[in-house]
């Protein structure tokens, strides 16, 4: 394999130093166990520049005492050869947490009000763990753009706004979401479903269907889409986390929808979480 593999954050920071000598450097942030919407991230970033490096680190301090850090799935041979074919220059695998959060580290970024609703809401503490590991992969590759999924529409946004916030001067791209036959959007997580909980789960894809077709048919109010979407999820036997229609912009909830209107869904199938989110004015 002509692949790359990093493991120190020095190393790292040196691989990128020397190839932003040669164009531009296109960073992709992952937790690993890699699958086609991870791969359509490093395929838009070898579009853009000629070196794409990608990270492979699970984050511990983006969960939360009781979420899945340890048995998040992982397959790092697979995702090197992934990313291999998928156009990576080279892949950051921290050797381990410390390799990233050294003893006595202390310094995180707290975001501000995109980070309160939702999955800043369910998730205390999330999106600090978030903004603190891409602020640090950022400062590490001093990366020209990064490509990140609108899978997680809101981290996006929150990762846009630290960006501006704190000038890191990294072109921030977000990309569609990749989903399976189904609708269901790919997720590392669809790992921990059984085949019952697998077939249950496209009702998140039917939800978003729904509320765009009661937008489609002229339904404008928040509430009722919310209702529509929490009835689909409910049909398959999903336990809803949230449902909320929002501003794609602020995440701040309309008056009324409009067609850039987003649903936003998190719901579990048994202990696992899945979310989905799309622009109610969206077909397909
Ligand atoms: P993760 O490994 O789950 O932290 O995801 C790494 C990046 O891949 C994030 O920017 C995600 O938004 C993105 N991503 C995850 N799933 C998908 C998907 N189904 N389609 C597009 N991007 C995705």
């Amino acid at each position: 394999m002509s692949l790359a593999v990093i493991a120190t954050a020095h190393d790292f920071r040196r691989a990128c130093q020397e190839a932003r000598r040669d164009g531009e450097l296109a960073l992709v942030p992952t937790m690993g166990y890699l699958h086609a919407g991870h791969q359509s991230l490093i395929e838009a970033a070898a579009l853009r520049a000629p070196t794409v490096a990608v990270t492979i680190f699970v984050n511990p301090t983006q969960f939360a005492p009781g979420e899945d850090l340890s048995r998040y799935p992982r397959d790092v041979d697979g995702d090197l050869h992934k990313c291999e074919q998928a156009g990576a220059t080279f892949v950051f695998v921290p050797r381990g947490p410390e390799e990233i959060y050294p003893p006595g580290f202390q310094t995180y970024v707290e975001p501000g009000f995109l980070a309160a609703p939702l999955c800043g809401e369910k998730r205390p503490g999330h999106f600090r763990g978030v903004c603190t590991v891409v602020a640090k992969l950022f400062a590490l590759s001093r990366a020209d753009c990064a490509f990140f999924g609108e899978k997680d529409y809101q981290q996006l946004a929150v990762i846009r706004r630290m960006n501006a916030d704190l000038n890191l001067g990294v072109e921030v791209i977000g990309r569609p979401i990749v989903r399976e036959n189904d609708g269901l959007a790919m997720s590392s997580r669809n790992a921990y479903l059984s085949r019952d909980e697998r077939g249950r789960a496209a009702a998140l894809w039917k939800s978003l269907k729904a509320a765009r077709d009661a937008f489609t048919g002229g339904e404008v109010q928040p509430e009722r889409l919310e209702e529509i979407a929490r009835q689909k999820l409910a049909e398959g036997e999903l336990r809803v986390d949230y449902a909320e229609v929002r501003d794609p912009i602020d995440l701040q909830r309309p008056q009324k929808a409009d067609p850039t209107s987003r649903l936003f869904l998190a719901a579990f199938l048994g202990k696992t979480r899945l979310i989905d989110n799309g622009a109610v004015g969206e077909q397909g």
